[in-house]
């Protein structure tokens, strides 16, 4: 099926796409890598009235660490994730979660971004992001605001972004020197969207778990952070009862469904396996940074 017919705008700065935004109220869209929005609008679930093409903004591309965070533009591809240096060893779980998202095709358009805005309870990066307490960083009109990704995400494909609104960056708080984490997915085939996933991330704090991030894809109406599990580690020393007392509460937050994936109870269990599997390669990661 064709789109239903659009107003397409190409602006070239963030100031110059606002305006037009504010324009259209709720009838205008931001398109990022299109990876999602082409879909809808092909399948007639999304009509806007208006396109508001970012593409050709300079700035947004890049990948950097400024003022105590790296930041994500609104323009990095999954792609520049999986080949990024900046994102092994300490923000490992980001470095792991950009090769599993799709296939290349997908992986060349889509946006890091654009998926926390399209908020796939099924999406990885919402997990990896949540696990390394990110923020997202926004400009409308008015000026500018962060929204902390536990704001962020309202439930199935919402969050509390505004119509008027472009998430310019993600922006991850530095960790410290000793951190690391990882991102396990299971998946029926390659390219697939998480069966289910766990995102993992530890920072160290002479010798103990200073700061825990563990969070949960395709088990709940949003991308879930395991809390009670964060808060059983954070201040331990992580061995075999932390880690086992841990994942089984991550498999606790989890609020599966059965489908045509697996069974309610198989997915809890495989969040069980994969957070005591996550919890011990993030260690051994952080141990190596
Ligand atoms: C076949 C296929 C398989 C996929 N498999 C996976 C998978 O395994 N794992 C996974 O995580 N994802 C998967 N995806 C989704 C993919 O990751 C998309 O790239 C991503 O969801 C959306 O990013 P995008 O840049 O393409 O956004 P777009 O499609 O351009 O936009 C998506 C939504 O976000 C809004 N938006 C985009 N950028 C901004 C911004 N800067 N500010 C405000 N609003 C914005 C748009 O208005 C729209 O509502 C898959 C997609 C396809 C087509």
């Amino acid at each position: 099926m064709y789109p239903a017919r659009f107003e397409y705008h190409a602006p070239q700065s963030v100031d110059e796409a606002l305006t037009i935004l504010e324009r259209y109220g709720d009838e205008g869209k931001v398109l990022a890598g299109g990876q999602s929005l082409i879909p809808l609008m092909k399948l007639r679930f999304a009509s806007p009235k208006a396109l508001v093409d970012i593409n050709r903004i300079g700035g947004l591309d890049s990948i950097q660490e400024d003022n105590g965070f790296l930041s994500i533009g609104a323009l990095v591809r999954h792609k520049d994730c999986e080949r990024s240096d900046a994102l092994k060893g300490r923000y490992g779980v980001l470095g792991d979660a950009a090769p599993q998202i799709s296939d290349p095709i997908v992986r060349n358009l889509g946006t890091v971004v654009g998926s926390l805005a399209h908020a796939d309870p099924q999406g990885d990066w919402g997990s990896a992001l949540l696990a390394v307490g990110a923020q997202l960083e926004v400009a409308s009109s008015g000026g500018t605001r962060t929204i902390p990704l536990d704001e962020l995400f309202q439930g199935p494909f919402t969050t509390s972004l505004q119509p008027n609104e472009i998430a310019t960056a993600v922006q991850i708080p530095d960790p410290g020197a000793r951190a690391g984490g990882t991102y396990l997915k299971l998946e029926r085939k390659v390219g697939d969207y998480a069966t289910v996933g766990v995102a993992v991330h530890l920072a160290f704090d002479n010798g103990t778990v200073g700061r825990a991030g563990i969070a949960l894809t395709g088990v709940g109406h949003r991308n879930l952070r395991a809390e009670a599990a964060e808060a059983a580690i954070v201040g331990a020393e992580l061995n075999d009862d932390t880690i086992k007392a841990a994942a089984e509460l991550a498999a606790e937050a989890a609020q599966p469904r059965s489908d045509e994936r697996g069974s309610a109870d198989y997915k809890r269990s495989v969040v069980r396996v994969f957070t005591e599997r996550g919890l011990r390669k993030a260690a051994e990661t952080a141990q190596a940074a």
